[in-house]
């Protein structure tokens, strides 16, 4: 009897394959005493230089995104203050795989200490110590393994180095024991398409060459299956790869009701080479990329031209354009924001502009510029807005800018309860479940151990959607989905029937969207949404749904 295990579906498909886990950290062995400092620096001083350079091939080797963060990487391990705070220690009396550790957290809790973004990147320290201490220690090097043939990876969590350099040609499916709906491993999964399950407790017990079987719409992963069981489900997915293929059209349900399909971008390179048949349009531009790693704002002209860029892929349909949202899990240098104990609470997004209005000027200023040279619909919205007077002051000024349609983000409990007033000022409210959820349930979305709570089929948040929804409809204008919920191609009945009319996700999700609503009437979204309400939380509302579409 093959052994079933449970976590959380965050990137839908079905696959069936071998194990094969990912290599555990090295276990740090006692302290010894060193005998031998000048061999013992050799030792540590080896492992530093070969990781560097095992990092430095993978970097070679991989493009785009993946190319720049193993450079970066490579860049760290080589890093001479780190190789001189090694040596120190060893100076001082320790082995070299405990002077490796101790100066690895030492720059971990500096990074630590700068907050949001940069914090994030001490998750990229430690994957350089382990490597580093596993090559001191004459351990292979963690990391993804290479079994010969395709594979499930099983991991406790997935490092960015790793994600980075995935192959999706010999990677089946993604189960990692941590991560939540939108981790670093789930949002990876969906953008390459690979079926994922999250927070999958006893993924790691699970044997490497074991024969598994992965859904990663239910989070359903069954271990120890036998040929013919994985051979059926090897089938079904490729019907249902043939099937999703096969889809076209505008996005709506099988008796024509309406839901626009969009897609989040970045910046225009997102777009470059993207099929944009049938997509309704760009339904989050997080414009915070431009300002990213600087020391200034970006001016007028720089902006105006990277705005221009990506309107310039679409002459008709709707392009949504986020202004900034600086602070917290996204920290912008040039800001210079003063330390705050909870940066998700502090000045972050909208908040940004109480003191410094004229970012939020120039950046509207290069908005309308960059809209006067397309023919697509531009609408224009502010993160994090709490309150209405907040939304009407945003709209005010996005009018003043001679921009005709303006919105804001639902991302503040606040604001979702309050809907309607908002709709009194503003033209359309768009949904960001990743921070909603957050808010909403009181758990910090980088903060992997509260997926459960972070996921967005939580009862609470789908209340909240359904008010806002309900608010959009009375007033006649449109509430849409930006977050990582839009993508779920399950939850898309549900989110319809809630009676919101826009999801925007990243484009890879786009067709098991389409196929999904195209699946039920209206009246059946709105029966499946009533039935996701009626339970506790978000996994017995995915269970409640499964069970009454199947
Ligand atoms: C969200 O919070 O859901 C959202 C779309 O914004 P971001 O993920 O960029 O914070
Ligand atoms: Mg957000």
């Amino acid at each position: 009897m093959p052994d079933v295990l449970r976590g959380i579906g965050v990137s839908p498909g079905l696959a069936a394959g071998p194990v094969a886990r990912m290599s555990p950290p090295p276990p740090l062995p006692d302290a010894r005493t060193v005998t031998d400092p000048e061999r013992e620096t050799a030792t540590a001083a080896h492992a530093l230089e070969a990781t560097e350079a095992r990092l430095r091939e993978r970097a070679a080797a991989a493009a785009g995104e993946a190319h720049d963060i193993l450079d970066a990487q490579s860049m760290i391990a080589g890093d001479p203050t780190l190789r001189d705070g090694v040596i120190a220690r060893i100076k001082d009396g320790a082995d070299a795989p405990h002077a490796l550790r101790d100066t690895f957290d030492e720059h971990r809790r500096t990074l630590e200490g700068l907050g949001g973004y940069l914090a994030e990147r001490a998750a990229d320290l430690d994957d350089i110590a382990h490597r580093a201490i596993a090559v001191a220690l004459g351990l292979p090097m963690p990391g993804v393994p290479d079994p010969g043939h395709p594979f499930v990876l099983v991991a406790d969590d997935l490092a960015p180095a790793d994600t980075a350099t995935l192959d999706p040609d010999r990677v089946l499916a993604l189960v990692t024991e941590r991560g939540g709906p939108t981790s670093h491993t789930a949002i990876l999964a969906r953008s390459l398409g690979l079926p994922a399950v999250v927070g999958c407790a006893g993924a790691l017990d699970v044997a490497d060459e074991t024969t598994v079987t992965v859904d990663g719409t239910t989070g359903q992963v069954r271990a120890g299956v036998d040929e013919e069981e994985a051979a059926g489900v090897r089938e079904r997915a490729a019907d249902e790869r043939a099937r999703l293929a096969g889809g076209s059209g505008p996005g709506r349900t099988s008796d024509g009701h309406a839901v626009d399909l969009m897609v989040n971008i970045g910046s225009a390179a997102d777009l470059a080479g993207m099929d944009l048949t049938d997509v309704a349009g760009v339904g989050l531009f997080r414009t915070e990329f431009l300002f990213l790693d600087r020391h200034d704002a970006p001016g007028l002209e720089e902006q105006v031209a990277a705005y221009s860029e990506a309107f310039r892929f679409f002459s008709a349909g709707t392009i949504v354009v986020r202004t900034l949202d600086a602070g917290a899990d996204k920290p912008l240098q040039f800001l210079g924001l003063p330390d705050e104990p909870n940066p998700a609470l502090g000045v972050r997004g909208l908040r940004v502009a109480r003191d410094r209005p004229e970012i939020l000027d120039t950046q509207l200023e290069a908005i309308a510029l960059a809209s006067a040279n397309t023919s697509a619909d531009v609408w224009v919205m502010a993160p994090m807005v709490s309150t209405q007077p907040e939304a009407d002051a945003f709209a005010a000024r996005v009018r003043h800018h001679g921009l005709p349609t303006a919105g804001v983000m639902i991302e503040v409990p606040a604001a979702a309860l309050r809907a309607r007033r908002f709709l009194d000022v503003v033209d359309f409210l768009s949904i960001g479940t990743n921070d909603l959820s957050q808010y909403t349930l009181a758990a910090d979305r980088q903060t992997g151990d509260l997926a459960d709570l972070l996921d967005p089929w939580q009862p609470a948040l789908l209340e909240l959607i359904k008010g806002c929804a309900a608010a959009g409809q009375d007033a006649g204008k449109s509430v849409g989905i930006c977050g990582e919920a839009a993508a779920d191609p399950l939850l898309a009945p549900v989110l319809a029937g809630l009676g919101i009319t826009k999801l925007s996700m990243s484009p890879r999700g786009l067709p098991a969207v389409r196929a999904s609503l195209a699946g039920y009437t209206l009246a059946e979204c709105e029966r499946l949404a009533a039935v996701a309400l009626d339970t506790g939380d978000a996994a017995e509302a995915r269970a409640a749904v499964i069970d009454a579409t199947s």
